[in-house]
């Protein structure tokens, strides 16, 4: 009689608590964005049930050193499909033109329908103070959204949500005009591999146009296995010294041991959930 629920307990203590019936939508300026800000956390939704959907909103035709346009375009979508395919979520692109974007009731209109169509519970985007100005017009577009995907009579072609989504931010190191607050931290070290493989699979990013930005692109390795294991020593995913009390309090005694972690702060224009309910949301 008693085998049964040790049984599940074992299975909740090794995959984490079920999420199954959750829906995540996260919002990233490029293919690649949400990637690298969220690709863990959302290979751990994934891998307990939830349904994740990455979007990128612009094609990211402009972002390289030789390549550009429609062509570029064609092979980021590709790139951004295999990643979504490699950790369990639908990636979608958006054919706004990259370095171009702007928050236009047009493209609210576009997120609108995105949020609304995945039925979202949860959904993810950068802050509205950035460097680049598609980060930061993807922040104001989902703010902007936050609200109106509820409102009947905006973009009246996509059946409204009768309850509002939770909003949060992805983590960034801007401090002005107010700096990141992580009110959710998420451990990903039992999932680095596969946000590395996520991230793996934007080869025209990470291995060309990244590395030429920041003059490095000589050290980038030919060999697939040699050029992923140089990715995985470029970038750590680590704990921000910052995130260190929210951290504790989401992970108690174990938080110590964590080394590698994705960061949430929550958005005031949506729903507002308790910590409670934060705990039901993310798979801590
Ligand atoms: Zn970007």
């Amino acid at each position: 009689m008693r085998t049964l629920p040790l049984a599940l307990c074992l299975a909740a203590a090794a995959f984490g608590q079920d999420l199954s019936g959750l829906r995540v939508i996260a919002f990233g300026a490029h293919p690649d964005d949400c990637d690298i800000r969220a690709g863990g956390t959302a290979a751990k939704y994934a891998a307990r049930g939830a349904k994740v959907k990455f979007v990128a909103v612009t094609n990211g035709d402009a972002g390289h050193q030789t390549e550009g346009g429609g062509a570029l375009a064609r092979r980021r979508r590709a790139e951004a499909q295999e990643a979504g395919r490699r950790i369990g979520v639908e990636y979608e692109v958006l054919d706004n033109h990259d370095g171009e974007l702007l928050p236009t009731v047009a493209i609210r209109e576009q997120v609108i329908r995105k949020i609304r169509q995945w039925n979202a519970d949860i959904v993810l985007a950068p802050r509205p103070n950035d460097y680049h100005p598609d980060h930061r017009y993807t922040g104001v577009l989902v703010q902007d959204a936050a609200y109106m995907v509820v409102v009947p009579n905006v973009t009246p072609d996509t059946p409204p949500l009768r309850k509002n989504p939770v909003f949060f931010y992805f983590s960034d190191r801007f401090r002005r005009p107010n700096p990141f607050r992580a009110d959710v931290v998420i451990a990903i070290d039992d999932v680095v591999e596969k946000k590395l493989a996520m991230l793996d699979a934007h080869t025209s990013q990470v291995y060309e146009w990244l590395p030429w930005v920041d003059g490095e692109l000589g050290q980038v390795p030919q060999d697939p296995a040699a050029r992923k294991d140089w990715l995985r020593k470029q970038r750590f995913f680590a704990v921000d010294p910052a995130w260190k009390t929210s951290l504790a309090k989401w992970y108690g005694a174990k938080a110590a041991a964590v080394r590698h972690a994705e960061a949430f702060e929550l958005c005031e224009y949506g729903r507002q959930p308790n910590d409670d309910e934060i705990r039901k949301l993310f798979p801590f």
